[in-house]
């Protein structure tokens, strides 16, 4: 049977990356050693780093004036870190809340210390709209911090806020590579590699030059200067995810860049966004300018089907779209290596449910 995973994260690799994995394993370059062997001080894994920084770069066309650095911790770790490394002159920042993922980045800036204002947040409507920057007050903020995408509650945005001088600080964990933005307007990305870049254990910063080195003896592994300096090999980077990361950047350049892949998402998630507002049973809750290309929520209102719903789908192959436990219902995530089959085949799957259960 074929299967389809559409898990939230880790999530669905490209199938030509697994195949290039599963042929390199035993032997990687001729060397008569696996990547999961090789030293992060030898020529082989040099190569491989380099590359990664170099494909990303030409992906997103980032400007000579942005580092590309390579963290492990997750992108949780960067709610600590990029307080940490930016915030050396007000300490305090702005956010605006649009979900669980930017209130965990409020969190953990408050435990530092740091003030956060929240400037606008959209808990009362349960995240199915994005907050707005209505006046961001400059020089009082270090940087104004973003979720691009929410994958929990299916918003994203399409264009991106307004902040002067203040700079932009953005998670992209979840639409990274997968909408086109300006990426330029980005001061700082943060984003964790396991569901547009690869696997867990990667988590990847693009920071400008500007804002790094200002903060004095911070932890060294979140230390931004340091790994900058070190070429993100201040100790044993995450190998092997690194590795994957380069293939999966390989990818999508051959298969077109990031306007491609926004391209693609863009089809499939109309297609099913498309039924949903067609569809009886099924909601999809989060209003019409505000949805996400990457995960898409839906509900048919009643608990009891819901779980009817996701163990059928379960059984034909329709992989991981039981909603997150803070929204239930369903959630299909819809990242670069999901196919249009893949949500062809959930949607005829969904309207033969329809017409059973409605
Ligand atoms: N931000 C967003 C938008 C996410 O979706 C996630 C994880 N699902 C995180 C941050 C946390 O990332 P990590 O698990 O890598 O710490």
């Amino acid at each position: 049977m074929v299967v389809y995973n559409f898990s939230a994260g880790p999530a669905v690799l490209p199938d030509e990356v697994i195949k290039k994995v599963k042929a390199d394993l035993p032997s990687y370059d001729n060397s008569g050693m696996s990547v999961m062997e090789i030293s992060h001080r030898s020529d082989l894994f040099d190569n491989i780093i380099d590359q990664a920084q170099q494909d990303l770069r030409a992906l997103l066309q980032i400007p000579d004036n942005y580092r590309v650095l390579f963290f492990q911790g997750g992108c949780t770790l960067q709610f600590s870190a990029a307080p940490l490394n930016l915030a050396t002159e007000h300490k305090k920042i702005a956010l605006l809340d649009s979900g669980h993922w930017a209130d965990r980045a409020r969190d953990e800036a408050s435990r530092l210390g740091i003030g956060v204002d929240v400037l606008d947040s959209t808990k009362n409507l349960h995240y199915t709209k994005l907050p707005v920057l209505k006046d961001l007050p400059q020089n009082t903020y270090d940087y104004l911090h973003i979720t691009t995408n929410n994958t929990i509650e299916g918003t994203a945005y399409s264009s991106l806020p307004k902040t002067g001088k203040t700079p932009l600080v953005a998670d992209l964990s979840s639409n990274f590579l997968a909408q086109n933005y300006d990426f330029s307007k980005f001061d700082l990305m943060m984003v964790g590699a396991q569901k547009n870049v690869g696997i867990a254990g990667l988590t990847i910063v693009v920071v400008k030059d500007d804002l790094i080195g200002k903060a004095k003896n911070l932890p060294s592994m979140i230390d931004y200067e340091l790994f900058a300096k070190k070429n993100s090999m201040f100790n044993t980077p995450p190998v092997f995810a690194i590795y994957v990361a380069g293939l999966v950047l390989k990818w999508i350049k051959q298969q077109g860049g990031v306007a491609e892949m926004d391209r693609r998402n863009r089809k499939k998630s109309d297609l099913l966004y498309d039924f949903l507002d067609d569809s009886k049973l099924f909601t999809a809750p989060v209003i019409k300018k505000d949805r996400s290309l990457t995960n898409v929520p839906f509900v048919t209102g009643n608990k009891a089907l819901d779980q009817e719903l996701i163990q059928q789908a379960g059984e034909v192959g329709l992989l991981n779209i039981k909603g997150h436990r803070s929204v239930g219902g369903m959630r299909a995530s819809l990242y670069n290596a999901m196919p249009f089959s893949g949500v062809e085949k959930l949607v005829d799957f969904l309207n033969k449910f329809e017409k059973e259960y409605w």
